[in-house]
């Protein structure tokens, strides 16, 4: 077995791969390829008697375009070769859904389940104050997000503490996105990336050439689902596809194994059952197997990875038996067993689209703080009234001419409600879903030389990133 390549190594072949099939001027490529520059801040807060010392990372991938932007992840393990490996993927992520935004990645070396709520508020303070006084959290040039290990908690101390260091900047609250609503936050940003994977996998089964080409058929209900990871991105993508989509979720892994069941989990319970018990292990809604890895083997059609990266590797992509991968995590293939699973037909929808939901609706999130209104505040009763003309109009009609129909209460009620910002937002989403995924199956599906999806995506935005270049005589 060839030694795996590390994160950022997969990630440039995977790059490197696309390139080739490209006429870019060499230092262009090369000036793509390249982390700008990744900053590396030790700091200490005095906790439990003693002065704690922690180590974080914000790297900057690219700047053709300003802010950059991409999530801060808080985990034991981070290091310098993933956060680049992770700011590298947001710039593609964001060329790819047109989010006018460079790439970006911050990480804390923490595990976050082993400290109180206001320790790691402390933590959380002092880490934004090291990256503030920097400008690497910033309205107009850095704006975090979510990732693994955050959330909307974090989101929000850190938006206050920029704002208590930056006390006159009337757009304060865009210097981070994925903040609670009633802190500057949007609705739908919580749900957004397990929503977007939601949403690719609609518009993947919009055409029957791609699914036959994974080896499936019909439509995305019925389809069994094996999920690795029930966090944020997880949960919400398999509570959508098992209770909007008709799919059916057999096989939940966790930290601490797998809960198995072939008639279809029950996610909103079992996400219920870890946050009280800390793992699947004893839920009642499935049969429990300790061994989590061996589950991603078991036959599905839709392996949904949706934990961290590196989880199908050389030495399992063989025995992968899922027809449809969809890379809701960042980087859950290496590069090696893309090429294994490339070479035995499944198709993989790759991490660049599939959970790019996150950083769109951070982008709405973004828009919202600096236009200083919440969308659709001018538009929805003004859109209201000019249905209840039409309704009235009809009814008249229906009356007057003696018709005899009438519309339904059901469609009344449905026509006439004004779009409200959670509608608006995932209409913006579904809507980029789509025509990301439209722009790489265009060049997957009109190129011979593209064997997949993941080429595909890497060939739009690298695209898009070298145009926005040279647009600047670069
Ligand atoms: P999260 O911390 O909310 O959830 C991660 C989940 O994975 C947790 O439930 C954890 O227990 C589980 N997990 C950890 N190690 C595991 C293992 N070895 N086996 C099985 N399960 C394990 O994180 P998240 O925000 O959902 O992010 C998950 C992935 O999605 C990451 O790769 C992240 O970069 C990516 N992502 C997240 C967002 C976002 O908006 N949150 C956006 C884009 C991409």
């Amino acid at each position: 077995m060839s030694a795996e390549p590390s994160f950022r190594q997969s990630v440039e072949l995977m790059f490197n791969r696309a390139a080739a099939l490209m006429d870019l001027p060499p230092g262009l490529e090369e000036k793509i390829r390249v982390c700008n520059s990744t900053y590396v801040v030790r700091f200490g807060v005095r906790m439990r008697g003693e002065m704690r010392t922690f180590t974080g990372y914000r790297s900057v991938h690219s700047e053709h375009m300003e802010p950059v932007k991409g999530g801060i992840r808080y985990a034991p393990n981070v290091n310098q070769d993933e956060v680049e490996a992770l700011a590298s993927l947001m710039t593609f992520k964001c060329a790819l859904v047109e989010a006018p935004f460079g790439g970006s990645k911050g990480g804390l070396c923490i595990d976050p389940r082993h400290y109180e709520e206001e320790e790691l508020e402390r933590i959380t303070r002092r880490f934004a104050y090291e990256l503030i006084k920097r400008d690497l959290i910033n309205p107009s040039q850095n704006v975090p997000a979510p990732d693994m290990g955050t959330s909307e908690r974090e989101m929000a101390i850190i938006a206050d503490q920029y704002a208590r260091m930056n006390t006159t900047d009337i757009n304060a609250r865009a210097c981070v996105t994925g903040k609670p609503v009633n802190g500057g936050g949007i609705q739908g940003r919580t749900e957004a990336t397990g929503r977007g994977v939601e949403y690719a996998l609609q518009e993947f089964f919009r055409h029957p050439d791609d699914v036959a080409e994974a080896g499936l058929s019909g439509k995305l209900e019925g389809k069994t689902v094996i999920v690795q990871g029930l966090g944020n991105v997880g949960y919400h993508a398999a509570l959508f596809l098992s209770t909007e989509d008709g799919c059916k979720v057999t096989h939940i892994i966790e930290r601490d194994g797998v809960l198995i069941n072939e008639n279809g989990l029950d996610i909103a319970h079992v996400r219920d059952w870890i946050a009280h018990h800390g793992g699947v292990k004893g839920c009642p809604h499935g049969t429990y197997s300790e061994n989590g890895a061996a589950a991603l083997e078991e036959p599905c059609d839709i392996l949904i990875p949706a934990a961290l990266e590196g989880v199908i590797h050389a030495g399992n992509a063989e025995r992968i038996k899922a027809k449809l991968i969809i890379e809701a995590a960042n980087g859950p293939i290496t590069a090696s067993a893309d090429e294994v699973l490339r070479k035995r037909g499944v198709v993989i929808i790759p991490d660049l689209y599939a959970n790019a939901g996150g950083v769109t609706v951070s982008y709405f999130e973004w828009v919202k703080n600096l236009s200083h209104i919440r969308f659709g505040r001018m538009q929805r009763r003004q859109e209201e009234a000019r249905h209840l003309l039409i309704v009235n109009e009809l009814e008249r009609l229906s009356k007057d001419k003696e018709l005899g129909w009438t519309l339904s209460p059901d469609f009344k009620e449905q026509y006439l409600r004004g779009a409200g910002e959670l509608e608006l937002v995932r209409s913006g989403l579904d809507d980029t879903m789509r025509e990301a995924y439209q722009s790489m199956r265009h060049v997957w599906r009109s190129r011979q030389d593209v064997p997949d999806l993941r080429t595909a995506g890497y060939l739009v935005a690298i695209g898009r990133v070298a145009a926005s270049y040279q647009a600047k005589g670069l």
